[in-house]
């Protein structure tokens, strides 16, 4: 088998392991990305999200640094639609001109590599030590062997072989999964004329602190109750009447981002016939909601789906057990952690098991809670660092900390503090945390 040593090696390319490995480059460490898709950005961009949300408090800024250099990118490629981006809690973007603007700003770094449509396929592991990656692409295998991994791999794959203590809800409780879509050729014109004439009524599956976001820029819907209401439905497309459904404009004239739920009840790690499954359930319900905005919303008449999204959208699996655990109570609380790495203030809660609603608990306008650094390391396990959905937290704090914005805070703390590590002969736990927040400080972020 092949090798190779880095001082950094990042599991996964996504959200929140482009911001890891940049930031690890930029401190000096030789990194190392490993992305199983053939681009960066994971949910970011091959998830087809296109609502970048958890920027503000909605009152001001809370999220800087390498985030915000490339929301400017973006804006720059007139990649971007905003209202305020000082209180914006969200921007609207092209998922397309982020996969080019990523690779630019990856290709800047000259210690850090990426590669491609390679799979992690196994951890190696020195006693209570993470020592690397075993990595196959085509049917070549290769081990890394690293001072320091980040796991981003947004199921917390690596540190779950690893041997690191790890929570998973049941499949009655998780959140549902969406694979996310898009419909060209809308007429957005008479669509918003057509919401503004008749305003959602019976759209229940929204709760209030969700719908106040209707201020996010550009157009947004919620739900196809009001659209389907008086319309026969053939039995097997009833369930869309329920099941949440988000749609939002993008920066292209004529373009629809759909967030409907998918496939429920399911897990996302395991089983090769489910995880079957759970694609053609999805890809089925994305094209029945296209369809019923095709014929029973005005504007849609000569629309059509023009995306399908090539990587599922996956709202909840594994959690680490961590050093802490965010609560509830601390985003309540509107905690200031002492080991904070970022910020965030997006209503908590998270979606129903069943797809039909959302549980939600907001905070007041101007406050945000912090993110605590020991909510990336993981128990029992040395040389590893965890940023994205899969870090240490209760499910009801979900939709604050794993929006795409706090995954990227995240991972530019993780990439950091591991350079940190490397350049300190230190461990992640070791890390001195006054040095992390000054550098991270002195890089942009807002802590
Ligand atoms: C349906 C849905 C709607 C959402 N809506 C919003 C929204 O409107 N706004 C918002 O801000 N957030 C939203 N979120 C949340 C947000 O998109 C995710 O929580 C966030 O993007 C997760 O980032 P991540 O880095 O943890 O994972 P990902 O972005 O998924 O990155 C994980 C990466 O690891 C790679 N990987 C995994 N395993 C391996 C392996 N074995 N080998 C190699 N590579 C591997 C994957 O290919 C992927 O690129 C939504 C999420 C979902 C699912």
């Amino acid at each position: 088998m092949q090798s190779k040593e880095v001082d950094v090696v990042v599991a996964g390319g996504g959200t929140a392991g482009v911001m890891a490995g940049l930031a690890a480059a930029r401190n000096g460490a030789k990194t190392l990305i490993v992305e199983r898709q053939r681009c960066l950005g994971g949910q970011f961009t091959a998830g087809s999200q296109g609502a970048w949300v958890g920027f503000s408090d909605k009152q001001k800024r809370i999220v800087d640094g390498l985030v915000w250099e490339l929301r400017n990118l973006l804006k720059e490629r007139n990649a971007i639609v905003e209202a305020d981006p000082e209180t914006d809690v969200c921007f609207l973007y092209d998922t397309e001109v982020a996969k080019v603007v990523l690779n630019e700003m990856l290709a800047k770094e000259p210690g850090l590599a990426t590669y491609f449509n390679t799979s992690i396929v196994d951890v190696l592991v020195e006693g209570n030590t993470v020592a690397g990656l075993v990595i196959l692409s085509e049917m070549e295998q290769m081990e890394i062997r690293a001072k320091v991994v980040i796991d981003c791999s947004g199921d917390a794959a690596v540190a779950a072989r690893a041997g690191v203590p790890f929570e998973i809800r049941a499949k009655k409780d998780i959140q549902p999964m969406t694979l996310i879509g898009r419909m060209a050729g809308v007429n957005i014109e008479r669509v918003q004329q057509y919401y503004q004439a008749h305003p959602p009524v019976h759209d229940g599956a929204v709760p209030p602190a969700w719908r106040d976001y209707k201020t996010f820029p550009g157009f947004m819907h919620y739900g196809l109750r009001d659209e389907l209401e008086d319309v026969d439905l053939h039995p097997h497309l009833e369930y869309l009447r329920n099941w949440l459904a988000i749609f939002t404009s993008t920066p292209n004239p004529g373009e629809v981002t759909i967030n409907c739920s998918g496939a429920i009840e399911a897990h996302s790690i395991a089983g090769f016939e489910d995880r079957a499954r759970q694609e053609i359930d999805s890809q089925r319900c994305l094209y029945d909601v296209a369809e019923a905005l095709r014929q029973f919303v005005p504007g849609f008449e000569n629309a059509y789906l023009s995306v399908i999204a090539s990587q599922l959208g996956v709202r909840e699996s594994r959690r680490i057990v961590g050093d802490y655990k965010v609560t509830l109570e601390d985003f309540q609380a509107a905690r200031e952690f002492p080991d904070s790495i970022g910020r965030g203030a997006m209503p908590a809660g998270a979606h129903t098991a069943d797809g039909v609603t959302m549980s939600v608990y907001d905070l007041p306008a101007g406050q945000s809670m912090t993110i605590p650094y020991r909510c990336m390391l993981p128990q029992t396990k040395e040389g590893l660092l965890i940023a994205g959905r899969c870090v240490s937290y209760e499910p009801p704090v979900a939709n604050c900390i794993r929006n795409m914005a706090q995954c990227m805070v995240m991972g530019q703390a993780a990439g950091t503090a591991a350079a940190l590590a490397v350049r300190h002969g230190a461990t992640p736990r070791n890390v001195d945390i006054p040095l992390l927040q000054q550098t991270l400080r002195e890089q942009g972020a807002i802590l």
